[in-house]
């Protein structure tokens, strides 16, 4: 593909984390990073990071000098003392998530749980191959309509309602009415969307007590 069209590959690796997956060893040409997550760490921040070679990181830089997009000296000075805890919040994030999604896979009131770490996940070989942790990152499928799906996000104890992820508190989101609210439902459709998905981002608490407030919940319904 590169020696054909030139073209240049530029990863998200948001989700990832550097700790997890380094898409330039992997052979991409660019990576971003929404810094407001897991590399800021505590919802504190928004910021964020391009990587890549000289070459490319210059073109960029001279266009970030003309938009003007600069971090605030505070948020510049937050981020760095995040970074250095960013390893071990990011392992405890790992060993928590992988736990929760195996637990939870087994409730009755849950269809689906997409995690990259479980053996069920479609894209579980190719995970292990580029990551050596899975994220913090997990979609439940209620077994339930749209109704009780937001029933089940609403009485939740510790899991708060943000749209946002990777911070110190664990979050929840439904992405029908946030991330991916006004698609149509041919859209959602091709995306892998539906009505009755929970997205949860773990955060630093007991994992057993994250199990245990999922399980109250999707009791409810
Ligand atoms: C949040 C997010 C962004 C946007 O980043 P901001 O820092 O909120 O502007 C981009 N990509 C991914 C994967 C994200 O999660």
């Amino acid at each position: 593909m590169l020696t054909l069209y030139s073209a240049l590959l530029a990863i998200d690796n948001t989700f990832g984390t550097p700790v997890n997956q380094k898409p330039i060893h992997l052979g991409a040409d660019i990576v971003v990073h929404s810094a407001t997550k897991y590399l800021g760490g505590h919802s504190d921040i928004t910021a964020g990071v391009v990587m890549g070679s000289k070459q490319h990181i210059g073109e960029i830089w001279a266009w970030r000098k003309n938009l003007g997009q600069m971090p605030a000296p505070e948020t510049a000075s937050i981020l760095s003392r995040s970074i250095k805890s960013l390893v071990l919040r990011v392992k405890r994030q790992n060993e928590s998530a992988l736990r929760i999604a195996t637990e939870i896979e087994k409730h009755p009131k849950i269809k689906r749980v997409l995690y990259p770490g479980l053996s069920s996940f479609a894209g579980h070989e190719l995970a292990k191959k580029q990551m050596s942790g899975f994220g913090g990152m997990i979609t439940i499928e209620v077994d339930g309509d749209y109704e009780q799906t937001i029933k089940v996000a609403d009485n939740f104890k510790i899991f708060r309602i943000a749209p946002s992820l990777g911070s110190a508190e664990s979050l929840c989101t439904q992405p029908v009415t946030t991330t991916h609210h006004g698609l149509t439902d041919e859209e959602l459709q091709r995306r892998g969307i539906t009505p009755s998905m929970i997205r949860l981002s773990v955060g630093f608490e007991d994992a057993e007590d994250l199990i245990a407030d999922l399980e109250q919940a999707l009791n409810i319904i």
